[in-house]
């Protein structure tokens, strides 16, 4: 029998799936600067024509694409690509000598650093960037774009990372896939779990995955398995539990487009509506009556209940062309969030009070939601109550913040009184809990939302709000693993809001245990000393309780 090989990642989905190893071909390096032979006019028409070619490609794409998130990243790349700022600098580098790939590479880190002036750091969207680049030298060098996938059997896709632009070429023979790079909240692990893929991302040891090896990918486990056999693995291991016939805790929904709001018009509600994506390519601000508009067209798409706007988080990783942020050199740890306010107040008022005209003007259709504000990014409990008060002058009733900063959760109790509700961003609180950048690959381990450390916080953060009489729920990336939201609903949080493509298997499984099990689950996972263990032994508990 071929030997058992574990390999170790952050696992993606709740299904587990064997099947071949397919692995995706490797980029090859960009090409060295070089200085042009054949003169300005003809590299500048390359440029020219290669843009124009991936504008084709990414329109082509992008009715290909019937998975919505997948579709909003290429229309975010798309978009980059036809920047006309981007084609004029690499046009200049090309009339100072420079060949068209040797243009357009120079253009982009000028382009890179003035988005960085703009905002700093932009995580996901370097990966945008620099996927663009690649398409264009590819097309330069009259190199074919596509992977070829068989068309009959089903594959585990293994590669170093992939990007959306790959991801489209996957048919139904692609069943898992397994990347050495990526993260939980990276471009991979949004497409996979919002395809239905299972994933194993971060998996350090996917070099040992050679083709046609047989491999199981388990994302509750959290691991690739190397000649493993499903038989070995429970797969659906959950559905032997009664049904309680509704979730244990309120399932919302986070929403970022109209698309997202249709999409999740079942939900129990939106637990966070993130305004900043509206605007991540404005140049200009948009004006009180254009905010107005866009928030009330999302609301009017999107479920009844209750509906909570997160206002601008924007900086770092959202980087904002208008406001002016300016360089920074820890955008994470600068002016972002809340802290925008301060250097863009005419915004923060006209958003305010924007949201609030819009929510008046729905709720006057007949349409029986409740809107309320959250601010992003708050530290201390001045800040939240300058938000509420600002909130509450702009005509909002129901006033909450965001729990995302480790220092906001050792005062909880002196916000009694200052906000209605609070909503825990995991993605940010685990990046500055573990110091470890969310949008570096290199320290995903430690953004595994299953690490003791985040349990833990959890756990105070849901003991401190319901001494103080305060509802907590959580927003972040992490209430969208099923069985994570059963232990945080066993901690003592109060609701959940998951990713749009999630919220049906969040409910599923809220809906298949009670109060007892929750607090079962979340006693095994809190006495667990590793991520790993931790998942290990919230699942034991459901399957012995
Ligand atoms: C979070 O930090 O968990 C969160 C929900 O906010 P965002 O991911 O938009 O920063
Ligand atoms: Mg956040």
């Amino acid at each position: 029998m071929a030997s058992v090989r574990i390999l170790e990642g952050i696992g993606v989905g709740t299904r587990a799936v064997r099947a071949e190893v397919l692995r995706w071909s490797a980029r090859k390096p960009l090409p060295a600067m070089a200085k042009s032979s054949l003169g300005p006019e003809v590299e500048v028409n390359t440029l020219s024509k290669a843009i124009a070619n991936l504008e084709n490609q990414y329109a082509a794409k992008i009715k290909a694409a019937t998975d919505k998130d997948l579709r909003e990243i290429l229309e975010a790349q798309s978009a980059f690509a036809s920047d006309p700022e981007l084609a004029d600098m690499a046009k200049d580098f090309c009339v100072q000598g420079w060949d068209a790939p040797s243009g357009l590479q120079l253009a982009m880190g000028e382009f890179k650093s003035l988005l960085e002036g703009a905002g700093g750091e932009f995580g996901e969207r370097v990966a945008d960037l620099d996927e663009i680049v690649y398409r264009l030298i590819q097309w330069m060098s009259g190199e074919s774009e596509e992977t070829i996938l068989p068309t009959i059997g089903s594959f585990i896709i293994v590669a170093d990372d992939l990007t959306p632009m790959d991801t489209i070429a996957f048919t139904d023979v692609v069943v898992g896939v397994v990347t050495k790079g990526g993260g939980p909240t990276s471009h991979t692990a949004i497409v996979c779990r919002s395809r239905g893929i299972p994933a194993i991302v971060a998996c350090t040891g996917a070099d040992e995955l050679v083709n046609g090896q047989m491999v199981v990918v388990d994302p509750d486990a959290s691991q690739a398995i190397i000649n493993g056999e499903l038989a070995d693995i429970d797969v659906d291991w959950w559905a032997a539990r009664t049904n309680q016939g509704g979730p244990l805790i309120q399932v919302m929904a986070n929403v970022g487009s109209v698309a997202d709001a249709a999409q999740v018009k079942s939900a129990n509600g939106v637990g966070l509506l993130r305004t900043e994506l509206f605007f991540l390519n404005n140049k200009v601000a948009p004006t009180r009556a254009e905010q107005q508009a866009l928030y009330a067209d999302v609301l009017a798409a999107g479920p009844d209940g209750e509906i909570i706007v997160r206002t601008l988080d924007a900086g770092s990783d959202k980087p904002i062309a208008f406001l002016g942020i300016g360089h920074e050199e820890n955008p994470a740890l600068g002016v972002r969030g809340q802290r925008v306010a301060a250097i863009a107040p005419k915004f923060y008022e006209d958003q305010l009070h924007a949201i609030k005209a819009a929510a008046d003007s729905v709720k006057a259709t007949g349409k029986k939601i409740e809107v309320s504000v959250m601010a992003p990014m708050i530290a201390t409990v001045e800040e939240a109550q300058v938000f509420a008060r600002d909130a509450r002058a702009a005509g909002f009733t129901h006033v909450g913040i965001m729990i995302e900063i480790p220092a906001i959760t050792r005062v909880i109790g002196q916000l009694k009184g200052v906000v209605d509700f609070m909503s825990i961003g995991t993605n940010d609180l685990s990046q500055y809990l573990f110091a470890a950048d969310r949008v570096n690959s290199g320290v995903a381990a430690l953004l595994n939302p299953w690490q003791p450390a985040l349990l833990s916080i959890l756990e105070s953060i849901a003991t401190d709000s319901a001494a103080a009489g305060i509802k907590v729920g959580v927003c972040g990336e992490a209430a969208s693993d099923p069985l994570l939201a059963v232990v945080m609903a066993g901690l003592g949080i109060n609701s959940v809001s998951a990713s749009a493509s999630s919220v049906a298997a969040v409910s599923e499984l809220l809906s298949r245990v009670d109060n007892k099990a929750a607090k079962s689950a979340a006693k095994a996972a809190r006495g667990a000393t590793s991520a790993r263990d931790a998942k290990s032994a919230a699942k034991q508990a459901l399957l012995d309780g």
